[in-house]
């Protein structure tokens, strides 16, 4: 049974989540925010774009803070994407559609 971590925002299988190490004996509700990719900004900008055409709700996330993004330039700033776990399968099938076609630059 997969059962939903609502500290981490994730999906597991077992008893306990893998990442806080926090007993759950919840399952995922429909708006329950789920963990959906990271990407770094650029690409993360594009998929906001993209999951706002799609009229999916999502929390974006800097995973680095400020003082780190300074040092190693925004560029390398990374972002999670949660959505809700209702539209988590919808919002895959994008991500997947997005990131896993050869890119093409000129
Ligand atoms: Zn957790």
């Amino acid at each position: 049974m997969t059962l939903y971590c609502g500290n981490c925002y994730i999906l597991f299988d077992g008893k306990r989540c893998p990442v806080c190490g926090r007993k759950s004996a919840r399952g995922p509700e429909p708006d329950d925010p789920c963990f959906l990719t990271e990407k770094e900004q650029l690409w993360g900008e594009m998929l906001a774009d993209v999951l706002k055409q799609n009229g999916i709700p999502f929390i974006g996330k800097n995973v680095l803070g400020a003082g780190l993004s300074l040092k190693t330039g925004p560029m390398r700033e990374r972002i999670r994407f949660y959505v809700p776990y209702g539209r988590l399968t919808e919002a895959g099938d994008i991500v997947e559609g997005l990131f896993s076609a050869p890119v093409e630059e000129e």
